[in-house]
């Protein structure tokens, strides 16, 4: 079979990869030379072949007949006639609304495009969302705010290596997106200087010049604290704030006060630190911030982002090459779905729903009268707590998402998941989720698909087909036009792939994300096209702001913020901080890396990370089964002793569902007032030992306490 270039199923740095089958049906994967990765892939870019071999692919729709019965397989026409005829069902006792849709941030554009049309249109609900909201939602509502536009990186990933000091706030990606390492080996080589925040000692942490190890949920003080120095120092660039910008006299009067002491006593960085990382920042030719997941999965995530965002623009660095502020997106098209108008509040190209002009040219588009398309629904977290309730969602479907392990509160979710009329899940393995489903639909998984994806800095790519799915498997295509169809409320549409991404660059043409000009031979001859790009003749914008701003008066905004904390803080009852995040060798919840056996050897099992003082403060040993409780339930994990972690803080990955998972812990109600990003950094937590006649494993082994 030839090999077939493509890209990696995971994180949104979406690595160019070939793939090969040999004779005996063998795959093999290497990495390919794209801008990107230049051939670098990691641990699990190059065993994610495993995928397309795995034993327990599901290839045929399931169906359970009635609640606490068992999963049995049907055909398609019997899976899809019973989904519609139920939604027909519920929507005329509760309205279209009671139907929510909760897509995958792994969606191509091409699927993430159909389902916001399927459900506004074939479903006429409100209420779809997808897990991109839970990753870098609120980094996208900062860059709005503060630039008037959401691309994650407003500069192609190369400029990185062109910086003269970076501050990396809340990233791992040493770990998590290994190959993007060569750029910032290459700024230090050159002489430049990496700062990172974060409250762990982690692998970037310790590749870095300096290390913040700041308290968790204190990240808008240290922004401040960082351009208090810079002001008071004279490292602000006036010229650029009065010609570029507004609002910086209120960030200004607010961030006076920040002085280092104080934010020393917030943030437990210490002063001198402080000072330190504000002038490599402020004194550097080319200076870049980033963020990531760590100050943004908070309920004042927005926030967070914003004070560093502020620091980029006072600095006078947003616009230049190698500089500027950025969001490290994390899903693998985390920025392209959200930009198809999967997100509650958008249509696609960033169209807003509140905007009449938005929803009549997306109507033309679609062939349908603009107030015929519902309103801006409820936020992922928002849906989730709304499922079962009187008023609330009644039927649920989830196409590619694992929410059952990915979602706040897991334990909640899964009582209001029970209560649901009909709830199906559309994936390629019986994920937690999935085995939880009314309907289970099976579908083609990444190397059995054509489509588009859109990575971290913008640039639109092309997924290819490498072989066939599974007999039995459909597509999301066909799932989401088979059942309008039944509706009665066909989506007109060409789901031949290319036919379908022409219909998406025509939806979004005139909007900010605009991918009209783009098409699959430009994106095959040009090694991607950076939007916007309007029309064929249009290069591409691999550089945003260098002349304005994406409002109207073209200047950037700053946003005044005053340093929060998070929703819960220590007490007597929880009294250390717990934050969660991912390993190296898996990918999200895990659905698809537990089972690469490579990946699944390295890391079997998740843990809570605890320093060994605190630890043994409480008569807990390396290895020990402990509980993890917060204020939503209780985690059972084996302790890992580390001196990374600060003393008052535990880390537990999220990879692994059951008694083990992480998100038993976090909260689905301290949402951030602007992203509506649920807290999954930081709660307050309790660390205790169990005893010793329920902990088997550990006392077979002879690790006594
Ligand atoms: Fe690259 Fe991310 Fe895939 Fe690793 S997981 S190979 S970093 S795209």
């Amino acid at each position: 079979m030839a090999a077939t270039d493509t890209h990696c199923p995971y994180c949104a740095l979406q690595c160019g990869m070939t793939l090969d089958q040999d004779d005996a049906g063998t795959w093999t994967v290497s990495g390919r030379d794209f801008p990107t990765n230049k051939g670098g892939l990691c641990r699990k870019g190059f065993t994610a072949a495993a995928l397309l071999t795995a034993p327990d692919r599901l290839t045929t729709p399931l169906i359970r007949d009635h609640k606490g019965g068992d999963l049995r397989p049907a055909t398609w026409d019997e899976a899809l006639d019973l989904i519609a005829a139920r939604i027909l069902a519920i929507q005329a006792q509760h309205g279209r609304d009671a139907i929510g849709v909760f897509g995958g941030g792994g969606l191509t554009n091409e699927k993430a495009y159909l389902l916001g049309k399927f459900a506004r249109v074939g479903l006429g609900t409100a209420n779809i969302d997808y897990n991109g909201r839970y990753c870098m939602s609120s980094g996208a509502a900062a860059g709005i705010r503060g630039f008037g536009v959401d691309r994650g990186l407003p500069f192609p990933i190369a400029d990185i290596a062109g910086a003269d000091a970076v501050l990396l706030v809340g990233a791992n990606p040493a770990e998590t997106m290994p190959p993007i390492m060569q750029y910032f080996d290459a700024m230090r080589a050159r002489g430049g200087t990496l700062i990172v925040a974060d409250p762990r000692r982690t692998p970037t942490a310790e590749a870095a010049d300096l290390h913040l190890q700041l308290t968790p949920g204190s990240d808008a003080a240290l922004g401040l604290g960082l351009l208090n120095v810079a002001i008071r120092d004279g490292l602000i660039d006036q010229a650029y704030i009065d010609a570029r910008t507004t609002g910086f006299a209120e960030v200004r009067r607010i961030a006076t006060q920040w002085w280092p002491d104080r934010t020393e006593r917030a943030t437990g960085v210490p002063a001198t630190d402080i000072v330190r990382a504000a002038h490599l920042l402020g004194e550097a030719a080319a200076a870049m911030m980033l963020t990531a997941r760590g100050p943004e999965q908070q309920s004042r995530g927005t926030d967070n982002v914003s004070a560093f965002l502020n620091l980029a623009l006072a600095l006078g660095q947003v616009g230049r090459a190698s500089s500027g502020w950025g969001c490290i997106t994390g899903q693998g098209n985390g920025q392209g779905g959200r930009e198809m108008g999967q997100k509650a509040d958008q249509l696609p190209g960033y169209r807003r729903l509140s905007d009449p002009a938005d929803r009549a040219a997306v109507a033309a588009v679609w062939g349908v009268d603009a107030d015929s398309l519902p309103a801006a629904g409820l936020s992922a977290s928002e849906m989730l707590g709304a499922l079962g309730k009187a008023d609330g969602v009644h039927a649920l479907m989830v196409f590619a998402s694992n929410i059952a392990v990915s979602a706040p509160d897991t334990i909640a979710l899964a009582r209001r998941l029970a209560a649901l009329k009909l709830f199906v899940v559309a994936d390629i393995f019986l994920s937690e989720t999935a085995a939880l489903a009314d309907v289970v639909l099976p579908i083609a998984q990444w190397a059995e698909e054509d489509g588009t994806m859109t990575n971290l800095e913008g640039r639109v790519i092309r997924r290819r087909r490498a072989a066939p799915p599974p007999a039995g498997v459909g597509s999301d295509l066909a799932i989401m036009t088979g059942i309008a169809d039944r509706l009665g409320r066909p989506i007109a549409t060409d789901t031949a792939i290319e036919g379908l991404f022409a219909e998406m660059g025509r939806a979004t043409s005139g909007a900010a994300a605009d991918y009209q000009g783009i098409d699959y031979g430009r994106i095959d001859a040009e090694q991607g096209v950076f939007w916007p790009c309007p029309d064929a003749a249009h290069p591409g914008t691999p550089r945003l702001f260098s002349e304005r701003f994406a409002f109207p008066d073209g200047r950037a905004r700053f946003v005044a913020v005053h340093p929060m904390g998070p929703a819960e803080t220590p007490d007597a009852t929880y009294p250390l901080w717990l934050t969660t995040g991912r390993l190296m060798g898996h990918y999200q919840s895990g659905a698809q890396t537990r089972r690469v056996p490579e990946l699944a050897d390295a890391e079997p099992e998740g843990f809570v990370s605890v320093h060994p003082e605190t630890a043994r403060t409480l008569g807990i040993a390396h290895g020990e089964l402990v509980d993890v409780t917060t204020r939503r339930g209780t985690a059972r994990l084996p302790a890992r002793y580390s001196r990374k972690i600060r003393l008052d803080t535990l880390f537990v990955p999220f990879h692994w569902g059951g008694v083990g998972n992480a998100n038993r812990l976090t909260s689905n109600t301290a949402l951030d007032p602007v992203s509506r990003m649920p807290e999954f950094k930081v709660a307050a937590a309790r660390l205790s030992p169990i005893p010793p006649h329920e902990q088997p494993d550990f006392l077979q082994q002879g690790n006594q306490p």
